[in-house]
């Protein structure tokens, strides 16, 4: 397990102000948190009321726009995040390349453009069902790594990785924990071919997908996973102090 464990809750498109409660609640397990990087992604309209509420731990986006402005109804900046108290932001959900088209150029741009306005960026990448059963995940991974990653200068240190399984996502099922060892090798290896020995040794990388506390403990054992990035367990404090609690 990591020396310290890095859990993301992701609220997806669950909240309203009534929320707010269990991001406090969270946040007072403080004496948790000195062992545990803790973070929530609530929705934009919750982004600068949990900052507010939550003081000790990181405040997210689920997305961003790569433009810096301009003509682009309904659609949020890296800047605008930064104002409203975010510190990263998650691109590349496998919901947002499925829902949006998303390409991996189009994460790799919003990943830009966020380290550019000083936030630090959580790149999604992982395989369908389809893709495992014909031996092609890790092909497939390295690929979107690759192309999503940012290259800006430093970028590495704002970057953090997390694997989600498409199939795994809110399903309930979970890979082994040799598949999620073997996968965060060969994601390990792709993050020093591309950033250098050195700066790819120190990208944390996350596993997701129906993680919760009576699996966290298996899954975050598993090879080089530092953390969880955690979607339906993370919507209640008591689901998500659980796998925190275990981390
Ligand atoms: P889940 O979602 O924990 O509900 O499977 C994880 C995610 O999509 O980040």
């Amino acid at each position: 397990m990591a020396v310290r464990p890095y859990i993301v809750g992701n609220w997806k498109m669950h909240g309203t102000r009534s929320m707010l409660s269990e991001a406090r609640a969270i946040d007072r397990a403080a004496e948790r948190l000195i062992k545990v990087e803790v973070a929530l992604a609530p929705p934009f309209t919750l982004i600068h009321a949990t900052r507010k509420e939550a003081g000790l731990i990181g405040v997210g986006a689920q997305d961003c726009h790569a433009a810096e402005g301009g003509a682009h109804t309904g659609d949020i900046s890296a800047a605008m995040l930064k104002d409203a108290g975010a510190g990263f932001v998650i691109v590349g959900h496998s919901e947002r390349r499925a829902d949006h088209g998303e390409t991996d150029a189009d994460v790799k741009a919003k990943a830009e453009s966020a380290l550019a306005v000083g936030l630090s960026v959580i790149v999604c990448v992982g395989e369908t069902e389809e893709q495992r059963d014909a031996g092609k995940a890790e092909s497939v991974v390295a690929r979107q790594l690759k192309g999503s990653l940012p290259t800006a200068d430093g970028a590495a240190e704002k970057v953090t990785v997390a694997y989600e399984p498409v199939w795994a996502i809110g399903t309930g099922r979970t890979p082994t924990t040799d598949d999620v060892s073997a996968m965060h090798r060969a994601i390990r290896k792709v993050l020093k071919d591309f950033y250098g020995e050195e700066a790819g040794a120190k990208v944390r990388i996350l596993y997701g997908g129906s993680v919760k506390a009576e699996n966290a403990a298996e899954l975050l054992g598993a090879d080089d996973v530092g953390g969880a990035l955690v979607g339906g367990a993370s919507l209640t404090a008591e689901s998500f102090l659980g796998i925190i609690a275990v981390a």
